[in-house]
């Protein structure tokens, strides 16, 4: 016999507010005002914590906190510069605080969405019929849905890494203004030491500023102080000094795919859910698509789902992995090769997620066979996360 939906604190309770959580939130504050949700985030207020960028495939809720797009990107290695580009499938920044923003404004204006901050999720308890919900406070919450977008404590094992990265937007001194191009330098790989690949991320925030992230593929998450140490060397030596951080944002990003991301009655969703690309860590346009989806399920069925998974490329990124830990290969020249030999329509597609059939030809055409033979059969093994 199923309960009475009345008799729950709400219909659909999500587990932290942040990009997936807001996204989710904010389309059905805007499309399914019947529709009970109540968003459980664990800080206080919402500031600019982070900068989103990815490409531009389709249309999306948050096209208007858009700041910057590009139709051209470099990528640097030791041996070649490329410059690279799209006419259809822009490089587009968006700015969180507009994001948060936004989202919090349409939650605010519905009479049917409820974000609750400060609100510390301690306990899940996922039986047949209901999500039970307690807080930190003491407080307990019922729904028969439960989205849960809260990040995995996880430990990953080879071939899955680690994404650890600390990005300054930094100010320039006048004279050194526009110093690095008014394109986005999505790779300027640098010397690997203990990790499996570094290289700079950068982008040009403004006429003398620009966001500068030193980024690690590594096997441990964290590694702040370390990355902060060379990150600031970098920026020493490239401005002789000549340089101000204004904010700064850092990251740890699981790159493997997701655990288990359906049980009786909790969905999760965002990056806990399987939004985060393996391979590249982007996962903004992934988490709008799968808000798109989520939300047209619930106003259809009132029941929430998780992210689509694909295994094909799961497997390939899986295999990607195993080939740049390999001690023979060098991670500079595999992107070298995936950027500057395969078509740059197809390859937006394929790090979107989003390939056609044809797509993974040129993406698997683009790379030097050998070291993917070699890796190949430790796919039957498994390296499961
Ligand atoms: C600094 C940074 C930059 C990034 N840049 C890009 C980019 O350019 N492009 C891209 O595609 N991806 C990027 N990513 C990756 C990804 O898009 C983001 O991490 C994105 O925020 C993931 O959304 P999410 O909802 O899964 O996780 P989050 O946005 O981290 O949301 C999880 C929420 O859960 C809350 N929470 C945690 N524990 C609890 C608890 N116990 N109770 C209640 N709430 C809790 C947290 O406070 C948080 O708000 C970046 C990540 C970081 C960290």
């Amino acid at each position: 016999m199923s309960r009475d939906q009345s008799s729950f604190d709400a219909d659909l309770v999500i587990l932290g507010g942040g990009c997936a959580g807001l996204s989710l939130a904010s389309r059905l504050a805007h499309q399914s005002p019947k529709v009970r949700v109540v968003v459980l985030e664990a800080r206080t207020c919402y500031q600019e914590d982070r900068t989103w960028c990815g490409w531009r495939t389709e249309p999306h809720f948050f096209d208007d906190c858009v700041v910057s797009q590009w139709n051209q990107w470099r990528v640097v290695t030791p041996t070649c510069s490329l410059r690279l580009g799209s006419a259809g499938y822009p490089y587009e920044m968006l700015n969180s605080k507009l994001i948060y923003e936004k989202a919090c404004n349409l939650i605010r204006g519905s009479r049917s969405v409820n974000l609750m901050t400060g609100a510390i999720v301690k306990d899940v308890i996922d039986s047949e019929r209901q999500v039970t919900v307690c807080l930190g406070d003491g407080t307990i919450l019922t729904a028969p849905w439960a989205v849960d977008t809260r990040p995995h404590q996880r430990s990953l094992r080879p071939p899955w890494l680690w994404q650890n990265f600390v990005g300054y937007v930094v100010q320039l001194e006048d004279e050194r203004q526009g110093m690095w191009g008014s394109l986005p330098t999505l790779m300027d790989f640098q010397p690997a030491g203990d990790s499996v690949a570094q290289f700079m991320y950068i982008l040009p925030m403004s006429a003398n500023s620009y966001l500068c992230e030193w980024t690690r593929f590594a096997q441990i998450p964290g590694e702040r102080d370390l990355i902060e140490t060379e990150l600031r060397t970098w920026l020493d030596r490239e401005t002789n000094g000549g340089w101000a951080m204004e904010r700064q944002e850092f990251g740890s990003l699981p790159m493997a795919p997701p655990l288990e991301n359906f049980q009786h009655r909790i969905v999760d969703g965002g990056t806990r859910g399987g939004s985060l690309r393996a391979s590249t860590g982007y996962a903004f346009h992934a988490i709008q698509r799968w808000a798109d989806t989520c939300a047209a399920s619930i106003a259809k069925t009132g029941i929430p789902v998780p992210p689509r998974r694909n295994c094909l490329l799961e497997c390939m990124d899986e295999l990607f992995l195993r080939v740049l830990q390999h001690e023979s290969t060098s991670a500079a020249l595999m992107f070298s090769r995936l950027f500057g030999d395969c078509d740059p329509d197809r390859l937006v597609r394929f790090l979107a997620g989003i390939p056609r059939y044809d797509d993974l030809w040129a993406v698997v055409s683009s790379l030097p066979w050998p070291p993917f033979l070699l890796a190949a059969p430790s796919l039957a093994v498994g390296g499961r996360p």
